[in-house]
């Protein structure tokens, strides 16, 4: 099963995909946790990642294109994969439909999770991400056992730089302007499926497994 997770950021994509991943047993793959792990470890590529990522911008297509496109030949996306965060711009997307027609292959579903801007900032600014392991949590939807510690690996938990008021405000610009269009791109390939974001967690989950029918 080959999915891609669209939705502004902050619409619960990655919650959703992780989830997902799990039950139909495929790999996650988020570009965002990526960079996030190149950052990390101080890669060049983190390097040159920070400085967009830090300004609510998108990282350039070049150095996300042919990351995924390599991602997605591993073995074991054989069975199919999620994709959270890629694509975010037609050039990606392209690219994507490019590679994958090239091994004579299609995407199957385009799951567009829906929710106004107004929700969205107020969730990002309660959102905790872990310092170490990258898990993410809610203060009010989603807290961690413990105040502002991982319950998977006990490290500190802060407010990601691009998760500030004024960054998700640009992340929203940035995504109307230049993701939001790839929603016309996939209803044209017939695979656009609509979710309703304003749920619950546990109901948007629902919704996307009848949708893939799981
Ligand atoms: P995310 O965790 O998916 O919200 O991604 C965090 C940040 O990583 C984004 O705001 C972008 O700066 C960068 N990023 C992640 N995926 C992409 C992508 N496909 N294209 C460009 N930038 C990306």
């Amino acid at each position: 099963m080959k999915i891609i997770m669209l939705g502004a950021p902050g619409a619960g994509k990655g919650t959703q995909a992780k989830k997902i991943a799990e039950v139909c047993k495929i790999p996650h793959i988020s570009t965002g946790d990526i960079f996030r792990a190149n950052i990390k470890n101080g890669t060049g590529l983190g390097q040159k990642a920070k400085e967009y990522m830090d300004q609510g911008l998108l990282v350039p297509d070049e150095l996300v294109c042919d990351l995924v496109v390599d991602r997605i030949q591993q073995p074991d996306c054989k069975k199919g994969y999620i994709l959270d965060g890629f694509p975010r711009t037609i050039p990606q997307a392209e690219a994507l439909t490019n590679a994958l027609n090239a091994i004579d292959e299609k995407m199957e579903y385009a799951i567009n999770i829906e929710i106004p801007d107004e929700n969205i900032i107020r969730r990002m600014s309660g959102r905790r991400a872990c310092v170490g392991c990258g898990a993410t949590y809610h203060l009010v939807y989603n807290p961690p056992k413990i105040e502002n510690i991982c319950d998977v690996c006990g490290e500190k938990l802060i407010l990601r730089e691009d998760d500030k008021p004024e960054t998700v405000k640009k992340r929203l610009d940035v995504y109307h302007n230049q993701t939001q269009p790839l929603i016309d791109y996939y209803e044209k390939q017939n695979i656009l499926k609509d979710v309703d974001g304003t749920k619950s967690m546990d109901e948007v989950f629902k919704d996307i497994l009848a949708i893939l029918g799981v």
